[in-house]
């Protein structure tokens, strides 16, 4: 069971998701974000990159690709 996120923003940076530099799939807002995993949001490449590195460092490594995020019932 996930839990619950706070405000939905990329969990690396903290930038917010609906900013124009947040990266969505096809480039488009509507369609959801390009980058997430199963704990959150992911704003970039960079931010997903950064973010799979940490959890390696961390020795929580994601193993698979986690559901997109806005296709569940987080509120
Ligand atoms: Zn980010």
């Amino acid at each position: 069971m996930l839990k619950r996120t706070q405000a939905r923003a990329c969990i690396e940076c903290g930038l917010a998701y609906g900013h124009p530099e947040f990266s969505y799939h096809a480039g488009r807002s509507e369609n959801g974000p390009s980058y997430w995993s199963d704990r959150g949001l992911l704003c970039s490449h960079a931010c997903s990159v950064a973010h799979f590195e940490r959890r390696t460092r961390e020795g929580e490594p994601m193993t698979e690709p986690a559901p997109n995020p806005l296709e569940q019932d987080w509120s």
